[in-house]
C-alpha cells in the first residue's frame, strides 16, 4: 500500500508542480518524478513480483489478481505475461541469463550483443537511455500486453481509477502539465530504471561455469547490488584533505548512491540473488536481513555470495561478462 501511495502522490505532485514557478517548480517536478518512478517500480518489481510467485499472500488466485490491478495501474505488462516471462523462463535454470531469458531478450533487441567491446556497451547504455526506438518498443511491449489482457472486473475497475484520476488532472491543469508531469516518468523513467535495473542484474550470455549442480547457474550469475561507499579514513593526511574527502564522499552519495536506490533499485532489488537462491522464501519484505543471515549460514555446497557497492561496479562487471561470451548462448543449446 505503501508503494501505491507513493505511486499516486508522486503523479499527483508531478502535475501539480506546473502551478509553480522557478526553483520551486523544478525542485517539486523531481520529487513527483522519484515518488513516481519509485513507487510504480516497487508496485511491479517488490509487490507484483512476490504475487506471481505467489508468496505475497499465499493464495495464488488473489495474488494474480492483485498484480493484475498494480499492472494496470502502472500499464506495465499483465501479471499473465509477466508470470510466464518470469517465473517460467527467467527462473529456469536452462534459460536463465540465456538468449531466451525475456530480461536478456529485451537487453539483446537494445544492441548489448556477446563479444562487443566494454567501451561500445557503455556508449550502448548511454544511448539507449535517450533511444526512441528503445522506449517506443518498450512502451509497445507494455501496451500489447495490456491489450491482450482478460477482461476481469478488477482490470476494468483499475483501468477506471487511472482514467478518472487522469482526466481530474488535466481538468484542474492542463494537458502539458500531465504529459510531462505523469506520463513521461511513468513511460521514459521508468523504462530507464528497468533498463539500468536489468544491466546490472546478473551475467548475461555468460556460460554457466560447470561446477556443481545445474541450478547453482543463478549464484554465479547473480550478486548483491548495494548502494554506498566506506567513509573516509584519516590516514595520517592534513585535516583539509580529510574535510575534501567526507565532502566529496557526502556529495556522492546524495547526487549518486541515494537516487540509485529511490529509482533503479528500490525495493528488495538490492538482494536479487538471495531472491534467486531462495525464491519460495516469505522473508522477502526483510530480504536485507534474509540474505545478511543466509551468508552466514550458506549452504556450503553452493557457490559463494558476491555483492558490488555502487551501480556502476555491477553493471561493468556485466559489460566484462557480455564482452568476454562468443555469442548469446541460447538455453536450447
Ligand atoms: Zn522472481
Ligand atoms: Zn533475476
Amino acid at each position: 500500500m505503501l508503494a501505491l501511495g507513493t505511486y499516486f502522490v508522486g503523479l499527483c505532485i508531478g502535475v501539480a508542480s506546473f502551478k509553480l514557478d522557478g526553483v520551486a517548480f523544478g525542485l517539486t517536478l523531481l520529487t513527483g518524478w522519484v515518488m513516481t518512478v519509485n513507487g510504480a517500480r516497487r508496485m511491479i518489481s517488490t509487490v507484483a513480483h512476490q504475487c506471481v510467485h505467489a508468496a505475497f499472500s499465499g493464495d495464488k488466485r488473489f495474488d494474480m489478481a492483485f498484480a493484475e490491478v498494480f499492472a494496470v495501474l502502472t500499464q506495465t505488462q499483465t501479471a499473465a505475461d509477466y508470470r510466464r516471462e518470469h517465473f517460467e523462463l527467467h527462473h529456469r535454470h536452462d534459460v536463465f541469463s540465456t538468449i531466451d531469458d525475456p530480461s536478456a531478450k529485451l537487453l539483446w533487441k537494445a544492441g548489448f550483443r556477446a563479444g562487443a567491446s566494454t567501451k561500445r556497451l557503455w556508449w550502448n547504455l548511454l544511448l539507449t537511455t535517450v533511444s526512441v526506438r528503445f522506449h517506443g518498443a518498450f512502451l509497445r511491449r507494455r501496451i500489447t500486453s495490456q491489450m491482450r489482457g482478460a477482461m476481469t472486473w478488477q482490470r476494468v475497475g483499475a483501468a477506471l481509477v487511472m482514467l478518472m484520476l487522469l482526466t481530474g488532472l488535466v481538468s484542474q491543469l492542463s494537458l502539458h502539465a500531465v504529459m510531462l508531469g505523469a506520463v513521461f516518468p511513468v513511460v521514459v523513467l521508468y523504462q530507464n530504471s528497468v533498463l539500468l535495473e536489468f544491466i546490472s542484474e546478473h551475467a548475461w550470455f555468460v556460460e554457466p561455469s560447470g561446477l556443481g549442480r545445474k541450478k547453482y547457474i543463478h549464484a554465479t550469475h547473480s550478486w548483491g547490488r548495494f548502494c554506498g561507499r566506506s567513509a573516509p579514513k584519516r590516514q595520517g593526511g592534513s585535516a583539509v584533505r580529510y574535510g575534501l574527502d567526507w565532502m566529496r564522499w557526502v556529495m556522492e552519495h546524495l547526487a549518486y548512491h541515494l537516487p540509485v536506490r529511490l529509482v533503479i533499485l528500490p525495493g528488495d532489488l538490492s538482494q536479487h540473488d538471495f531472491h534467486h537462491r531462495r525464491p519460495a522464501t516469505p522473508c522477502w519484505t526483510t530480504a536485507a536481513y534474509a540474505r545478511e543471515e543466509d551468508v552466514r549460514n550458506c549452504d556450503e555446497r553452493w557457490p559463494s555470495y558476491t555483492e558490488f557497492w555502487g551501480l556502476h561496479h555491477a553493471i561493468s562487471h556485466v559489460f566484462d561478462g557480455i564482452a568476454s561470451s562468443k555469442r548469446e548462448r541460447s538455453g536450447m543449446d
